[in-house]
């Protein structure tokens, strides 16, 4: 899972950027509103934290038009004393929000339902025959027995899960597992594959020769 923070307090940035990244996200950053909207429209991601108050273009701004040209779940991050801004948010298609200050737990576990409602789950919990995959306690079970994945398999077995049955191609891989700060060598996707692999059994990730790769 790729997620865009776009926010101007540095330390608020940082903290959710690093707090994400601990959780296995890639995680990008944009500290003003141009910036922002750069991203959000020319990547892929599979949500954005979008500040209300910024230097630039404002969110609302941000928001407007990027519901133009896509639907990538937004959550905003909106002021206490601006609470009509929520009414707002809501008809501007933002998808959730989170009054400042909050809790980062609290913002993450409302990216995690943002992100299952956009691929139409209703539950955390994805069952594939007798693997278990749990996104909000982000743990893989294999009949009944937990499977210690790094962060890294964990979002790749999760992005996979959340489009069972469509081939995902590298690219979509690399783009949601990997932030713009890291060097997608093209041969560590398929270390994490192997790793997978081994862990789930052979057939759990099926390769498509020239395409990508896909769980039935
Ligand atoms: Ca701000």
């Amino acid at each position: 899972m790729r997620i865009l923070i776009v926010e101007d307090e540095p330390d608020l940035l940082r903290s959710i950027a690093q707090a994400l990244r601990e959780g296995g996200y890639a995680v990008d950053t944009a500290p003003d509103g141009e910036d922002g909207f750069y991203k959000a429209e020319n990547y892929d991601y599979d949500a954005i934290v979008l500040d209300v108050m910024l230097p630039k273009m404002d969110g609302w701004e941000i928001l407007k038009r990027l519901r133009k040209i896509k639907k990538t779940p937004v959550l905003m991050l909106t002021a206490r004393d601006q609470t009509r801004d929520r009414v707002k948010g809501l008809d501007t298609g933002a998808d959730d929000y989170v009054v400042k200050p909050f809790d980062l737990p609290e913002l993450f576990a409302r990216l995690r339902a943002l992100i299952r409602r956009s691929a139409n789950k209703t539950t955390n919990v994805i069952e594939i025959g007798q693997i278990k995959i749990d996104t909000a306690l982000r743990n893989v079970s294999l009949q009944e027995k937990p499977v210690e994945l790094t962060a890294r398999e964990y979002a790749l077995v999760e992005f996979l899960a959340l489009h069972r049955g469509e081939v995902v191609t590298r690219t979509q891989l690399y783009e949601h597992l990997f932030d713009e700060n890291e060097s997608s060598l093209s041969n560590l996707l398929d270390v994490h594959v192997s790793n997978v692999r081994k862990k789930l059994g052979a057939e759990f990730i099926v390769t498509r020769r020239g395409h990508g790769y896909c769980i039935e």
